[in-house]
This record gives C-alpha cells, sequence and structure tokens, in this order.
C-alpha cells in the first residue's frame, strides 16, 4: 500500500542579517523540536548553515566574540546524531565575507544566492563552489563521524531557497559526492531585493526526480536525486482560516529570549503581510511559522490524494526554522494524530529511496 512518507527537517541557523542569539534562536528551539518528535517516533534532518558557524568558530578563536556559540552548536548537533536524527548542509554565503565588532555582524548581501558563485574564485578561492562544498563536507564528517561511524554528509539544501543559476553548484555539489538535494518547492517562485527562486517549471507528477544541470528539469542519467519540499494549493478561505486561528489561539511565532528580524519582513506593515498570506495560492509544508495544527494536517491530507492519484509512496518533505518554532503544542497535536493515520508514515530522506 502506498503510502506519504514524512520528512521532517529544520534548517539551523540565525537570521539572515546576523541578528539573533544562539542559544534562543537554535539550540532551545532545536530541543524542543527534537523532543517532541522523538516523543511521537519521529527524526529529523538539520540542515545546517554552515558558513556562520565558521564565523563564529573565527570570531571566538580571535577573541571578538565573547560566547563560544561554535561550540554549543557542535555540542548539539552529535547529541542530535546519536539521538537518531540526521545533519546535513545548507550555506547562507553572505556570511563568507563579514565584519564584526563584538557586537553586530555586517554581512556581504552580494553573496546571498549560492548561485552567483563561481565554481573556483582566484581571487577568493574559500568562496569558489568546490571548495565550499569540499570544506563543508568535511567540517561536518569531521564533527560527526566521531559519534556515528557511518556518517556521511550528502545531502545539501540551498539557503533562501536561492540555488539558480544552479548548473555550477550542482557540479560541485556533484564532485564532493552529494547525492541528494532538497531545495525546490514546486510550483513557488519568489524574488524580492536578496531572495531568489522560480520553480514553476519543477514536475508535479513524480515524487522526486534526478537531475544534471537544472534542478527542475528531470534527467534519466542524472546523479542527484532532488527530494523537493512539499507544497499544495490553498485557496483563499483555507488561508484566511488559518490564518484566523494563528491570530485566535495566539500562537507565538518566534520562541522566547528569540528576538532578530528576517531581512525579507523587515519594513513590512502588518496589513500588507496579512493581504500577501491569504492571496498565496500554493504555499510550502512548514512546522514553524506558528503554523497550525490543521495547517499542518490539511498539507498530509493533500500530500495522501497525490498518494491516491499516483499510487506510490511520496516523500513528503516539511521545512522549519527553530528561530520561528514556537507553535510547540500546535506540533504535538499535529504528530498525535499523524501517528493515528492510514498509510501517513515518518521516514528520513535515506530510508525513503531505500524503500523503508
Ligand atoms: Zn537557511
Amino acid at each position: 500500500m502506498a503510502e506519504a512518507k514524512l520528512i521532517f527537517t529544520t534548517d539551523y541557523e540565525i537570521f539572515g542579517n546576523g541578528s539573533g542569539s544562539v542559544e534562543h534562536c537554535m539550540i532551545k528551539p532545536t530541543e524542543d523540536m527534537a523532543r517532541l518528535l522523538e516523543k511521537h517516533g519521529a527524526r529529523m534532518t538539520v540542515f545546517f548553515d554552515i558558513c556562520e558557524y565558521w564565523a563564529f568558530k573565527a570570531e571566538f578563536e580571535k577573541g571578538t566574540l565573547s560566547e563560544n556559540w561554535a561550540q554549543l552548536i557542535e555540542s548539539q548537533l552529535q547529541d542530535l546524531v546519536q539521538r537518531g536524527h540526521d545533519v546535513q548542509l545548507h550555506f547562507h554565503p553572505q556570511w563568507l565575507d563579514y565584519e564584526f565588532d563584538g557586537q553586530d555582524w555586517k554581512l556581504n548581501f552580494d553573496l546571498w544566492r549560492i548561485g552567483v558563485l563561481k565554481y573556483e574564485d582566484e581571487t577568493y578561492p574559500e568562496r569558489g563552489l568546490d571548495q565550499l562544498f569540499k570544506r563543508g563536507k568535511e567540517t561536518l564528517e569531521t564533527l560527526l563521524q566521531p559519534v556515528k561511524s557511518d556518517y556521511r554528509c550528502h545531502i545539501f539544501r540551498a539557503g533562501a531557497w536561492s540555488m539558480q543559476p544552479e548548473t555550477d553548484v550542482l557540479r560541485a555539489m556533484r564532485e564532493n559526492g552529494f547525492d541528494i538535494d532538497s531545495t525546490v518547492v514546486p510550483g513557488l517562485k519568489f524574488e524580492d531585493n536578496f531572495t531568489k527562486y522560480d520553480f514553476t517549471a519543477a514536475p508535479k507528477d513524480r515524487p522526486h526526480w534526478t537531475i544534471q544541470s537544472n534542478l527542475c528539469q528531470p534527467e534519466l542519467d542524472g546523479t542527484i536525486t532532488e527530494i523537493p519540499i512539499f507544497s499544495a494549493p490553498t485557496p483563499l478561505v483555507t488561508n484566511a482560516a488559518f490564518l484566523w486561528m494563528k491570530s485566535n489561539r495566539k500562537i507565538a511565532f518566534k520562541p522566547d529570549g528569540c528576538s532578530g528580524t528576517a531581512i525579507a519582513t523587515e519594513g513590512k506593515g502588518k496589513w500588507r503581510k496579512i493581504l500577501e498570506t491569504i492571496t498565496t495560492s500554493r504555499k510550502m509544508f512548514t512546522f514553524g511559522d506558528a503554523t497550525p495544527a490543521e495547517e499542518m494536517k490539511y498539507m498530509v491530507g493533500r500530500a495522501l490524494r497525490e498518494v491516491h492519484r499516483m499510487n506510490v509512496n511520496l516523500p513528503v518533505v516539511a521545512i522549519s526554522h527553530p528561530k520561528t518554532f514556537a507553535n510547540t503544542e500546535e506540533f504535538d497535536v499535529f504528530l498525535a494524530w499523524c501517528v493515528g493515520q492510514k498509510n501517513v508514515e515518518f521516514s528520513t530522506y535515506d530510508n525513503y529511496l531505500k524503500g523503508e
């Protein structure tokens, strides 16, 4: 019997402009997330933004950063892997060029999209894609193999979904042994001053596909498997109902003690945000961002329709960020509901591909 295979993921980082605290925006909410998942028998994949980690490590060693954030992160990731969770690679390249005065980070937003980086960079070798993937993989394997000897870094998700133009990124992934990407959100398209992606050409009739030089173009002999983030159409009334639940239940958007600003919503008025939320015709499956349990169930319901239509196991990748994970009760209710559903299983990228 075909099933919806739920794959929980979280992009592990502070805010894109360098605001937010590691303890309150990453460590604590990630632990909340992990405990809830474990309570219901599920595990997650943490997409670790390693660029900010390198910056935290370097600045602590120089003595500019007073707290050893890199060490907090290392301990948490090792602990999670020992508890059966997975940690894979994520980049926010604006951290590859920064200034830090001991208080505020000044990041280079020209590097926001990984797609703008060169395959090899003669002036700044560490910004070359090949070097970046090599160093990222080495950092993760050095950190995690001591606690799990067969740990392998082989899955990637681009920061802010902004991988395009992706040809060189995919080449660097292949050269460094990456065989799974999970960046694409079929049907979605977005552009502002920083973030830019267009996944409208992604296939909607396949659970996953193999790619070579284009994220949205299935290639039979592609060596990287694209396992997309799940998305579904959301009619206006449905969006309005979910928004009403959020506000009626006063579901918090950020965890306690986590203050920081998302660069994309900076300066946007409340009404503009509400209007944008209601008029979105297709949404990705998130279990953070103050999402009510009903919206998560709606997403799984839509996934089950696809399972029956295609009659295949469907990877249903859900995304979140610790910095916007404060809807713990809603997530708890949702997970308990999942356990009681027929044809819904908790899975991971590797288990899904193995057919488990
Ligand atoms: Zn990210």
